[in-house]
């Protein structure tokens, strides 16, 4: 058993801070400032590539706690958070660093060479990766595993866009699910908040999956009611996706799918 496991069994000790079902939250031995704390998952694992979104979203507001308690403790000037995986990962066992800075404190490190075409090159990359968009038949998808609903909608043939109040880009109108309802009652809630739709037909299309599972949908709206409280600003009909889209690499890869299954 690693020496973390040995302390969440508690037949090692600790100075712990914090400790819930899922994480348990302690003094690092060898701090790089005084309050320099550990939030370590239950489960041993060595990446948080194994952890649940659950344990992730956790480990994240304890964090949030944790920086807050630092600030008002030593009136800390910033905080780092850092996690190292894999081979470098002590006792193999995935935990995240909380500590305090100040100016010229010393931490730090050494960034390698690289120019804007080595990064656009790095960037596409990884991102071809985290956000590759795969495709799945309605049927084959839990309704309860669907949390985002987007939809492609059109009124007498133009594509209904919207823009959000701070932003100055176009969007397709969608959104979360809220507790309670069905993905498809999202989707009409969605169409009905971001476009002012009064009159329309909904057709879902297929599910996609980026980092959760979202349903693409195709409206065609009737009939528009003035636009209702909500974050989006206006809404305006285009003949094709703009330049300045807020989504540009997801969206218009959507856009022609759901062009293609209507
Ligand atoms: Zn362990």
């Amino acid at each position: 058993m690693c020496d973390f496991c040995k302390i969440i069994n508690k037949q090692l000790s600790a100075h712990i801070v914090y400790e819930n079902n899922n994480l348990i939250s302690f003094l690092d031995i060898d701090p790089i400032h005084e309050g320099h704390v550990l939030i370590v998952p239950k489960e041993h694992v060595d990446s948080i590539e194994k952890l649940s979104e659950k344990v992730l979203i956790d480990i994240m507001n304890v964090a949030k706690d944790i920086v807050k308690a630092l600030k008002d403790i030593y009136g800390i000037e910033g905080y780092s958070i850092m996690q190292n995986g894999g081979k470098f990962c002590d006792y193999g066992h995935a935990h995240f660093h909380v500590f305090p800075r100040y100016e010229n404190d010393g931490f730090g490190w050494t960034y390698p060479e690289g120019d804007a075409e080595y990064s656009a090159r790095v960037a596409k990359q990884i991102r071809e990766k985290v956000m590759k968009i795969t495709y799945h038949n309605i049927e084959d998808v839990n309704d309860e595993e669907i949390k985002i609903a987007v939809i492609v909608a059109k009124h007498k043939g133009k594509l209904v866009l919207c823009k959000h109040k701070e932003r100055d880009t176009w969007e397709m109108p969608g959104g979360h699910k809220e507790s309670g309802e069905t993905i498809i009652d999202a989707a009409k809630r969605e169409l009905y908040e971001e476009t002012g739709a009064k009159k329309f037909t909904l057709k879902p299309l297929c599910v996609y999956h980026i980092t959760k599972y979202a349903l693409l949908c195709y409206a065609d709206i009737d009939e528009f009611e003035d636009l209702p409280k909500s974050e989006m600003e206006i809404v305006q009909f285009f003949d094709d996706l703009p330049e300045n889209m807020t989504y540009p690499i997801t969206h218009p890869e959507l856009y022609k799918k759901a062009m293609e299954l209507k």
